[in-house]
Parts: structure tokens; C-alpha cells; sequence
């Protein structure tokens, strides 16, 4: 069986572009080496509760036309991400607001907050943010710094703030009204159902083979199609002749609690202090307003990625960057293999800018 597309990963990237592809009267065939698909996107059902199986994932852009794009495979609920902060008991809103600013210091009007937090940068002396802290003390001054932030990301990240770069924090907004929104994007939301039932409707018409990882066949998989779209780790692909990339890895401890109706109150509460081993905790159902009886909690542990492990996040600082070009280099010399997703171009993308990219590539490609 010859095939115009081999797709090797069935998450958001490789969904997207078979989809397209296929649409285009393109032949697609996919294997993943998970026993499911949707990659990090994947939602099981417990209890009747949607679990984000590889952490909590809120859709949100700017672009109409991946809103569009995905909202053509299913209806998306009007859920807007607030997470709150939990720092040795207080709680503390997110992202960065007047909320928080009043938790934090007692202040009711933005002008006060400014004041503050404009004195605390001046005394912290940075004027050029060069690392993660440096960044974070610019934005929103050192109080929050300290409570908020610093454990937080030493815990994710497994790396002094200092040594991490400035633009992980820049994710975040901070606003001077009292917004609980997360995000600045346009469009927002949960697919009703979960994430498993969208990328399976991406997926229609298109052969899926699980339990199937390429590297186990290679020679077969590279016989049986003309192209082939890769969306796992790009160092892997390459036998990780230059060494390895650094990833972080999370896992998960989850509990289905009986008789529980709501234990946090929110989907997302994130521990800010450096003594809780876990960096946050999620209430799966809260992402659909669910009202079962029952509920669902996962605790988030992240530790450093090795051999074995599921790569979550790339760390993109200065030593692994330069050898993922160098990694590049390697990727585009292939013209057979087109290289896509957060682990293939090691980028820390987001759902919407893998399906842009995803949408970009198969333009090129047709
Ligand atoms: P993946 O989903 O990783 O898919 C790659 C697939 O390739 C996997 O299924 C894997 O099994 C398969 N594969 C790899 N190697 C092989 C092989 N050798 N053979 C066969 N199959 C292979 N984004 C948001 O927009 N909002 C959020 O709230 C959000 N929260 C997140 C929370 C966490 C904890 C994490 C880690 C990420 C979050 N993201 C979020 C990012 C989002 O998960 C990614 O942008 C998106 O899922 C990436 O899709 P992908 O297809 O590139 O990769
Ligand atoms: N962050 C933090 N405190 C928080 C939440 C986030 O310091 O309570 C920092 C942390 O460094 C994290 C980054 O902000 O890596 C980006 O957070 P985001 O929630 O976007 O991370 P993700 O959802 O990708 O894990």
C-alpha cells in the first residue's frame, strides 16, 4: 500500500494537517506509539468527568480562522481559565491584577498598584531583564515576585529563575483592572465533550494505527509513503547524534474522590510556595461546569525529563537552543520528512499555534 502521507504522532499537529491533507483528496495514514490519540490533548472519561490526562488545557486565540477550524468538529463552552494561587493558605488571583495587587498590598486603585510596583523595580536596579527573575521583578515588583512566581518556577522548571529565560514569564498578563482572565485572547473555551471527541472527528476517514512507534519499523514506515510528516522529538529522530535536548516532564497523581461534589472550588489551583512537592492542582470537571456528585483531582509533579519519560516541556534556554539548530540543520536537509509540533521544532507552542502551524504547512505543502 503506497500512501502520499505518512503522519507519525496523532496529536494537535499531526490531526491538523492529516485533516487538511486528506480533505484534499491526499492519501493519509497515521501511526502514534501511544495507545490513544489527541497526544497531550487526550481526555478520558471517569466517572462522566472529561480528565485532561496530560495536565489542564484551555483553548484560546486571537485567529479566527483556527476558531473556526476547530469549532467545525465541535461546540466549545464559554470557559475562561482563572486559576488561583495558593501560598501557604492565602489565596491569590491570577494572572497579575488588581485583584492581586489588592490581596497583595491593600490597594483599590491601579494608580496605587503602579506606584508600588514602579518603586519596587526602580530599587531592584534591572533595567535590561536578562533571566526569568530579572524579568518577573521588571513586570510586577518583588513581593509578588517572591510569593508568586519564584517557587512556583523552580518547581516546574527544576532551574533557578535566574538561569531560565525571560520570555516564559512574558506568557502571563498583567493588568491593571480587575480581570481574572487568564488570557488576552479574542476566543476561548473547552470543547463540550472534551478534546478526545475533537481530534477524533479531525481524524475521520483517516487510518490510525496505535501502538505503533516508528522507530520500531523504520524501514517499513519509510517504504509505504512518499512523505512523511514527523511530530515527535526531533533529537530522537536523529538518534540523538549531538546529544540530548533537556525536557521537563510532569506526572500526575490522580484521584477520583466519592461523594465529593467540589473540592477546590476551580479547575486550576496553582501552590506557590516552595515546601508543596506538587506545582498545582486540578478539578477536571470545572473545565465543562460539571455537577456530578463525584469529582476528579490530578496533583501536578514536574521533574526532569530522561529516557523513558514522556517529554512535556522543552527548556528553551541559550545550551539547549543551540543544539536544536544544530538539530534543524540535520531536519532540513531531509527533503522526505517535514518536521512539525512542540516536540519537533522543541518550541513551548501552544494548542492554537500548533494547529496554525499545522494549517500553514499543509498550505505549503498542497
Ligand atoms: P503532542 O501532543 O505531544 O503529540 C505528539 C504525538 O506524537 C504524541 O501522541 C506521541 O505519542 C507521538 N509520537 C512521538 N514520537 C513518536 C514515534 N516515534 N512514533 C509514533 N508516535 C510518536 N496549550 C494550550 O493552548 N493551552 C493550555 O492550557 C495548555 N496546557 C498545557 C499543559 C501542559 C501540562 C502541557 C505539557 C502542555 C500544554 N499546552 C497547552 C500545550 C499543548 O499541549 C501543545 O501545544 C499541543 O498538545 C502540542 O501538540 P503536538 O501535536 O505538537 O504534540
Ligand atoms: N508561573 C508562575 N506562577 C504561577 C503560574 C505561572 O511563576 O502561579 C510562571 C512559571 O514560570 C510558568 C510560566 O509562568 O512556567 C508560564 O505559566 P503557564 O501557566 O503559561 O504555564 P503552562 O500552562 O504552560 O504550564
Amino acid at each position: 500500500m503506497k500512501f502520499d502521507f505518512l503522519i507519525v504522532g496523532s496529536g494537535l499537529f499531526g490531526a491538523t494537517i492529516s485533516c487538511i491533507l486528506k480533505a484534499k483528496g491526499k492519501k493519509c495514514f497515521m501511526i502514534d506509539k501511544r495507545s490513544h490519540i489527541g497526544g497531550n490533548v487526550y481526555t478520558e472519561s471517569i466517572n462522566g468527568i472529561n480528565v485532561h490526562k496530560y495536565g489542564a488545557h484551555i483553548f484560546h486565540t486571537s485567529n479566527r480562522l483556527v476558531w473556526e477550524f476547530v469549532n467545525s468538529f465541535v461546540e466549545f463552552n464559554r470557559y475562561t481559565n482563572s486559576p488561583v494561587a495558593n501560598f501557604k493558605g492565602k489565596l491569590y488571583n491570577l494572572p497579575f491584577n488588581m485583584n492581586t495587587f489588592y490581596q497583595m498590598w491593600g490597594v483599590t486603585t491601579p494608580k496605587q498598584a503602579a506606584e508600588i510596583i514602579a518603586l519596587q523595580k526602580k530599587e531592584s536596579g534591572v533595567v535590561n531583564p536578562k533571566n526569568l527573575e530579572e524579568q518577573a521583578i521588571s513586570l510586577i515588583g518583588k513581593d509578588i515576585y517572591y510569593t508568586l512566581i519564584k517557587n512556583y518556577t523552580e518547581k516546574q522548571w527544576g532551574r533557578k529563575a535566574t538561569e531560565l529565560p525571560a520570555f516564559i514569564i512574558k506568557r502571563l498578563p498583567v493588568r491593571f483592572t480587575f480581570d481574572n482572565n487568564y488570557f488576552n485572547d479574542r476566543y476561548q473555551g473547552v470543547p463540550i465533550g472534551g478534546y478526545t471527541k475533537l481530534v477524533e472527528r479531525m481524524l475521520d476517514g483517516i487510518e490510525v494505527r496505535l501502538n505503533s512507534d516508528y522507530f520500531e519499523d523504520l524501514d517499513y514506515y519509510n517504504s509505504i509513503s512518499d512523505k512523511i510528516i514527523y511530530t515527535g522529538e526531533i533529537d530522537r529522530f536523529f538518534n540523538y547524534c549531538f546529544g540530548h535536548l533537556e525536557y521537563r516532564t510532569v506526572h500526575f497523581e490522580t484521584q477520583l474522590l466519592y461523594g465529593v461534589e467540589n473540592y477546590q472550588g476551580n479547575s486550576v489551583v496553582n501552590y506557590t510556595d516552595a515546601e508543596t512537592p506538587y506545582t498545582r492542582i486540578i478539578e477536571h470537571k470545572h473545565f465543562e461546569f460539571g455537577k456530578q456528585p463525584d469529582t476528579v483531582i490530578s496533583k501536578e509533579y514536574s521533574k526532569e525529563w530522561k529516557l523513558g519519560d514522556e517529554p512535556y516541556y522543552p527548556v528553551n534556554n541559550d545550551k539547549n537552543s543551540k543544539l536544536y539548530f544544530r538539530y534543524k540543520e540535520l531536519a532540513e536537509k531531509q527533503d522526505k520528512v517535514i518536521f512539525g509540533g512542540r516536540l519537533a521544532e522543541y518550541k513551548y507552542y501552544d494548542m492554537h499555534q500548533v494547529i496554525e502551524k499545522a494549517l500553514m504547512m499543509a498550505d505549503f505543502l498542497l
